[in-house]
C-alpha cells in the first residue's frame, strides 16, 4: 500500500516535529499573502525555510512550498519572486493554483515538480490532465468533495499522482471557489491567503450568550458553558426556515483512517494532513498517529479497522473534538 504521508508545517518547530514523527513530506509557505494560510505568527522567512529544507532532506523527507493564491497584477511580482526563492532553496515541489504561475514556473524551472493545489478545485480527470499537458503537473491535491468511488474513477483516467486529505478541518465548498469569506470580510484564501481572518473576528458577551461575528455578520451564539470554535463562515449556525443549525457544515474534522485501504487500493499516492495553523506539539502528535495508522494498515490492509484509542486521540486534536468521513462515504458516484 505505502501511502505517502504529507504533513503541515506552519513554523520551523512544526516542521521538525512532523519530520521527527514520520512525515514523508512536509508542506510550508512563505510569510506574507503568498499562500492560503496567511496567519500572524505562521510561515517561514528565507533563513527558516533554508533551515527547514536542510533538516528535512538530512532525514530523507521532502519539502513542498505552497504558493496557492491567485495573484493580481499588483501581487504578481511577489508571487514570482516566491517561486524564485523556493527554487533557489532546492525545495522538492511547488504547490500552485494559478495557471499563470504554473506557466512561469514550468518555463523557468522545468525540473521543479509542480503540484496542483486543492485551491485549483480540480474535481475531474480532464481538468487534471489539462494541467499535466500544459504545465507538466505531476501531482494533484483533490478537493474534499469527492466520494471514495469518484476518487477511484478519477485516478483511472489520469497519470497524475493523486493526493487526498486524510485528516483535519473541512473546507466544504470546493476550495478555491468559495466566496463566503470574501463577502463578509473582503479577504479570502484565494487573494489574501486567509479565510475568516482574525482582524474581522468579534466576540461579544450578551444576555443570550457569547456571540461570534465576522465584521457585523453573526456567525454563532453559544449556550453557557458551550465550547466556542473559531468563527468560520461555513461552520456558523444560521436560521433557515426558523430553525437554527449548522446549515452549511458541522464544525467537525475529517478523519479518513476508516477508508485507508480503499483509498490505497484505488491508487491514491499520498495522504495529506490539514493544518499549518497547528502548534508543533499538535503536528507531532497527529503525524505520529497517522504514521502509525499507515504502517499498521500496510501490514494488514484486509482486516483493517482503525484502533479505537487512535481515533480517540485524533478526536482530541480535531476541530469540534469529533470526526467525519466527509465526502468519502457519500453515495454519490
Ligand atoms: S468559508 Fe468554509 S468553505 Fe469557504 S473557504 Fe472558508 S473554510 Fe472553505
Amino acid at each position: 500500500m505505502t501511502l505517502e504521508l504529507v504533513c503541515p508545517a506552519g513554523t520551523l518547530p512544526a516542521l521538525r516535529a512532523a519530520v521527527d514523527n514520520g512525515a514523508d513530506s512536509v508542506y510550508i509557505g512563505f510569510r506574507g499573502a503568498t499562500n492560503a494560510r496567511n496567519f500572524p505568527g505562521l510561515n517561514f522567512d528565507a533563513s527558516e525555510a533554508a533551515a527547514g529544507v536542510a533538516y528535512a532532506h538530512e532525514r530523507g523527507a521532502r519539502v513542498f512550498v505552497a504558493l496557492n493564491i491567485y495573484p493580481s497584477p499588483a501581487t504578481w511580482e511577489t508571487a514570482t519572486d516566491t517561486i524564485d526563492r523556493a527554487a533557489r532553496l532546492g525545495v522538492d515541489a511547488l504547490i500552485l493554483a494559478d495557471p499563470g504561475l504554473m506557466r512561469f514556473a514550468a518555463d523557468r524551472y522545468p525540473n521543479l515538480r509542480l503540484h496542483l493545489s486543492v485551491q485549483s478545485s480540480a474535481t475531474n480527470w480532464r481538468a487534471i490532465e489539462f494541467y499535466r499537458q500544459e504545465f507538466g503537473v505531476q501531482r494533484a491535491v483533490l478537493p474534499r468533495v469527492l466520494s471514495a468511488t469518484q476518487v477511484a474513477r478519477l485516478i483511472k483516467r489520469t497519470s497524475v499522482e493523486i493526493e487526498v486529505f486524510g485528516f483535519g478541518s473541512l473546507c466544504v465548498m470546493a476550495e478555491g471557489r468559495c466566496a463566503l469569506s470574501s463577502f463578509a470580510t473582503g479577504h479570502s484564501p484565494n487573494t489574501q491567503g486567509v479565510c475568516s481572518p482574525a482582524h474581522a473576528v468579534r466576540w461579544e458577551e450578551t444576555p443570550a450568550g457569547r456571540q461570534s461575528r465576522l465584521n457585523d455578520i453573526l456567525i454563532d451564539r453559544y449556550a453557557p458553558g458551550e465550547a466556542a470554535g473559531y468563527p468560520t463562515l461555513c461552520k456558523g449556525r444560521f436560521r433557515v426556515n426558523d430553525i437554527v443549525f449548522h446549515a452549511l457544515e458541522e464544525p467537525t474534522s475529517l478523519n479518513a483512517l476508516g477508508v485507508l485501504p480503499t483509498l490505497a487500493a484505488s491508487g491514491v499516492k499520498a495522504i495529506k494532513v490539514e493544518g499549518r495553523q497547528r502548534s508543533p506539539d499538535d503536528v507531532g502528535q497527529v503525524t505520529r498517529l497517522l504514521r502509525r495508522a499507515l504502517d499498521l494498515c500496510d501490514d494488514a490492509a484486509a482486516e483493517w479497522t482503525p484502533p479505537v484509542e487512535m481515533i480517540g486521540e485524533l478526536d482530541a486534536l480535531a476541530e469540534g473534538r469529533t470526526h467525519t468521513l466527509g465526502a468519502y462515504h457519500r453515495p454519490w458516484q
